[in-house]
């Protein structure tokens, strides 16, 4: 038998701290100590790895998880069932419009399924399945719920559909600015609070008792006490990352970034001044100095947008904050180790491209400010995206080392 995989020696890997991601878990309990909690793992667990991700949430006493998509939510199921855990729930908000057997296949599974609408709702009805359905209303979001008039009319439905087996049992929303400071997002918060409030009742009055109501995700659980009804759905947080570093920083949070991205050198060299590195030219050498490659590229996740910008820490002799010069290709991209008279790295040296070690708070717009390892949250602020994009977007490609 041949164990040799070729994965064990790629020269890049995400590393996944499940100690840190279950210290996560329990910070998040006590932000929101009495309401249930929901484990968000959609996206492959914001590219965690949905299977070892899923398994640490129910080791430490998640009996519920959610996931965006049918087909997620579906290999969710098996994953949970064959690590034993087959009494842990699942949510799934997204119904794909056009594919009738999934859906029957995922209410067989028992995933329960979000409705936004009575079209929604016939879709469940067309596959003659007994279901279990989370009722979404917009309260100021705009993207999936029913309008507060449209209300009525779905719950009418609603009712109706339970002589066919199809149990509402909860009612939720979704915020669109609980990580903000100042007034104005904290005036669409409350507006939000009051239409979920009124939804809630109305829904109650019309007949429907009894459900669960959800609203707060990783925001609302760390700024909004106020809003954590009966569930809370942990989301970034679980991951180590603040839903707003500007607001407050992981560490500032009690949070600890779970995800750590590394590479290997794969070459080493030194260029003289006048040197013009990668597509376009963008970058010219000011100086005779040594530049390094690492294996990484947007074919990897890694922000194009970071070009010429963005700030790793490559692990020679000495440790040096490099920055990216010229752009970013699709499987490699080039950082400036500076002019040294020896070569200060080898080939073959590990790069940190963000980990845990620091998490930068307030605006430091200075992406070289500091020796210390760059965050999700530099690299974010470097690309011009959130760090919900950065860890989520590592590809495919890059193997998922995990450690207990
Ligand atoms: C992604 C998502 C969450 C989790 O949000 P975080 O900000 O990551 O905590 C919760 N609810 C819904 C509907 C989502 O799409």
């Amino acid at each position: 038998m041949d164990a040799y995989s070729p994965w064990d020696s790629y020269p890049a890997a995400a590393h996944i701290d499940l100690k840190a991601l279950a210290a996560n878990a329990a910070r998040l309990r006590a932000y929101a100590p009495n309401a249930r909690h929901m484990g968000i793992v959609k996206a492959d667990a914001y590219g965690h790895g949905r299977a070892q991700v899923a398994t640490v949430l129910a080791e430490n006493g998640y009996d519920i998880l959610g996931a965006a998509q049918l087909s997620e939510a579906l290999a969710l199921r098996h994953e949970l069932d064959a690590a034993g855990f087959n009494h842990v729930d699942i949510f799934s908000w997204m119904l794909p419009p056009r594919a009738p057997e999934t859906i029957k296949r995922a209410l067989a599974a028992g995933i329960e399924v979000s409705v936004s609408s009575v079209e929604q709702l016939r879709l469940l009805q067309q596959t003659q399945m007994p279901a279990r359905v989370h009722l979404k209303v917009d309260t100021g979001m705009g993207r999936a719920g029913v309008e507060a008039d449209q209300l009525p009319e779905l719950v009418t439905e609603l009712l109706r559909a339970r002589g066919s087996g199809i149990e509402t049992v909860a009612v939720w929303s979704h915020l669109a600015r609980a990580d903000e400071t100042g007034p104005d997002a904290a005036a669409a918060t409350a507006a939000q609070q009051q239409r979920f409030d009124a939804a809630c009742e109305q829904v109650e009055t019309m007949g429907l008792t009894g459900l669960t109501r959800h609203l707060a995700a990783t925001s609302g659980i760390i700024w909004h006490p106020q809003l954590h009804y009966d569930m809370v759905r942990d989301g970034i947080g679980l991951y180590g990352l603040s839903p707003d570093p500007t607001h407050a920083s992981s560490e500032q949070l009690g949070l600890q970034p779970v995800m750590t991205l590394t590479a290997q050198l794969s070459l080493v060299k030194p260029v003289r001044a006048g040197q013009t590195v990668s597509y376009g030219g963008t970058w010219v050498a000011p100086r005779d100095t040594w530049l390094a490659v690492v294996p990484l590229g947007y074919g990897d996740g890694i922000p194009r947008h970071a070009s010429n910008a963005a700030t790793v820490l490559v692990r020679g002799t000495n440790p040096i904050r490099a920055r990216i010069v010229g752009r970013v290709c699709m499987d490699q991209f080039v950082v400036d180790l500076g002019p040294t008279p020896h070569a200060p790295a080898a080939m073959g040296d590990e790069v940190v491209l963000f980990s845990a070690g620091r998490q930068a708070a307030g605006a430091v717009d200075n992406c070289l400010s500091t020796g210390q390892v760059p965050s999700a949250d530099d690299w974010a602020r470097c690309s011009g995206t959130i760090n919900y994009e950065i860890v989520t977007r590592v590809g495919a490609r890059v193997p998922r080392h995990y450690s207990n």
